[in-house]
């Protein structure tokens, strides 16, 4: 599983760093950082979550 994430798109709203802050955070730069690309698959539903949580669409999974 690979998370895509859209930068262009993404709004900074935080709503997956909300969902999945151990993977997800906003940064003091206000930029949305990924800690990890690449999930291990017991994660998925957490991630998908979190894709579901975000407004604007700039988060998906990948296989
Ligand atoms: S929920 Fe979406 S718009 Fe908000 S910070 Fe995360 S990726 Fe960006």
């Amino acid at each position: 599983m690979r998370i895509v994430h859209d930068e262009n798109v993404c709004a900074s709203t935080g709503m997956c760093e909300a969902v999945a802050p151990d993977n997800f955070e906003i940064g003091d730069d206000g930029a949305l950082h990924i800690h990890n690309l690449t999930p291990p698959e017991d994660q998925r539903e957490l991630m998908q979550a979190a894709v579901d949580a975000c407004p604007t669409g700039a988060l998906s999974l990948e296989d």
